[in-house]
């Protein structure tokens, strides 16, 4: 007897126990209960490689129980949260331990943790690694925050052989320090504060720039790379050169640089600013030819919120940057042109699986965790403020309309956010 029979199309799909125990067309099994889904699509649970839930330490910035609600209101299933903006940052076993309780007692869908590469921590890694840090994370320009400085070559490459021998993914935020900060300190002495000139601070060259050192680095240390947030199409150019020459890297981009261009950053202001910066219509149209090229990995949200005294500024480079969208992810890819249900698929569930060893989830197959989305295909709605169930109705997505309702999403089984209880799973 399965606890739940869910009717598809295609497929029906048995579930007991939390777990998937057979897909198959016309399934004869007995269930407690049933849920017609035909005509819905039944997709994986959206696995968001990269948010920033703020717990512990900055929970009136979000914390992890409003962050996971609203992913799991989107469709999300497993997120991994980064080694900041919680205080402190993840960059110790005690942080690490005291993050992952913290998460445990707040989170509604299932999570994973990242560690943080910063200098003077890299004898930390070993012990984070067997706490079951998913991979190390590490900036190349300033993170934003004091306790988090950045990582200068020498760190981030004796970070990478580090993390090579424990067999463990080194994710950069890749952009060049050195232009990005002079370039930022130029404009605000010459008064130039504008959202325009905060874009301009940002070039794409400092992005390729450093794509193609932390490859060079990677490479030499034989180490996994995983390149967040790639933002234009001459950054995924060069991801795909350093692939070609032998580096061992993932692109990561987010559905803001797929949706968004500079010029909604005009329109929107402190809810669009993030680094690296939105670009131009066209660098958006590129990076949707790379989407369908099969050159992007995995799409993540890089949820990072702030409260709304944070976010207002008349200095458009002090204004908090980070935008907050763990809600939209999936709806952003079911609204682009031309690309397959099942892209989505493998790259907001089985590629995150897979790349982060995450054993039994991303895909809906036997022997696999139930953690599911339904999702009506024709319906379409408005994302209202209202409608965010993160903690400040702050998203460049409200207002915005998307074909492609989700109705439901399962953890384990378990309808999710409402009576679902989320687990810490660590990489196999
Ligand atoms: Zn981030």
């Amino acid at each position: 007897m399965a606890d739940l029979l869910i009717r598809g199309d295609e497929e029906d799909i048995a579930i007991e126990g939390g777990v998937i125990t057979a897909v198959r067309a016309g399934l004869d099994v007995k269930a407690k209960r049933e849920i017609d889904a035909r005509g819905l699509l039944i997709l994986p649970g959206v696995i968001d490689v990269h948010v920033h839930f703020n717990e512990p330490g900055h929970e009136h910035w979000e914390g992890a129980a409003t962050g996971s609600r609203a992913f799991a209101t989107g469709g999300g299933t497993v997120y991994f949260d980064m080694p900041l903006n919680s205080t402190p940052c993840t960059v110790g076993v005690r942080e690490f331990e005291g993050k992952q309780a913290a998460l445990e007692q707040a989170s509604v869908t299932d999570f994973a943790l990242w560690g943080g590469i910063v200098p003077g921590n890299r004898s930390a890694l070993a012990e984070l690694a067997g706490l079951g840090a998913v991979g190390f994370k590490a900036f190349m320009s300033d993170s934003g925050l004091p306790e988090f400085p950045r990582s200068d070559d020498l760190t981030l490459y004796e970070a990478m052989v580090e993390a090579a021998k424990l067999g463990l993914p080194v994710a950069v935020h890749a952009e060049n320090d050195e232009i990005t900060r002079e370039l930022s300190l130029r404009a605000q002495a010459e008064g130039r504060t504008g959202i325009r000139d905060y874009l301009n601070s940002r070039p794409i060259v400092a992005e390729v720039e450093a794509i193609h050192r932390a490859s060079l680095l990677a490479r030499e240390a034989k180490a996994k790379l995983h390149i967040v947030h790639i933002s234009s199409g001459r950054g995924v150019s060069a991801a795909m050169e350093a692939i070609k020459a032998g580096t061992d890297l993932t692109v990561e981009t987010c559905a803001h640089y797929l949706f968004f261009t500079e010029e909604d950053v005009d329109r929107i202001g402190a809810a669009a600013k993030c680094a690296p910066p939105l670009r131009s219509a066209a660098e958006r149209d590129e990076m949707w030819q790379c989407l369908l090229d099969g050159e992007i990995d995995i799409v993540a949200s890089d949820h990072s919120p702030a409260p709304l005294d944070m976010k207002q500024d008349p200095n458009f480079f002090k204004v908090w940057g980070g935008i907050a969208g763990v809600q939209s992810t999936l709806a952003v890819l079911l609204n682009i042109k031309k690309l397959p249900v099942q892209a989505v698929a493998r790259m907001l569930s089985e590629n995150p699986a897979k790349r982060f060893r995450i054993a039994n989830k991303g895909r809906i197959a036997t022997g696999y965790d139930a953690d599911l989305v339904l999702v009506d295909p024709q319906a379409e709605f408005m994302l209202r403020a209202e409608d965010l169930r993160q903690r400040h109705a702050i998203s460049p997505y409200i207002g915005q309309r998307f074909r492609g309702v989700v109705k439901q999403t399962f953890l384990r089984g378990v309808e999710a956010p409402e009576q679902s209880k989320g687990r810490f799973v660590r990489p196999a």
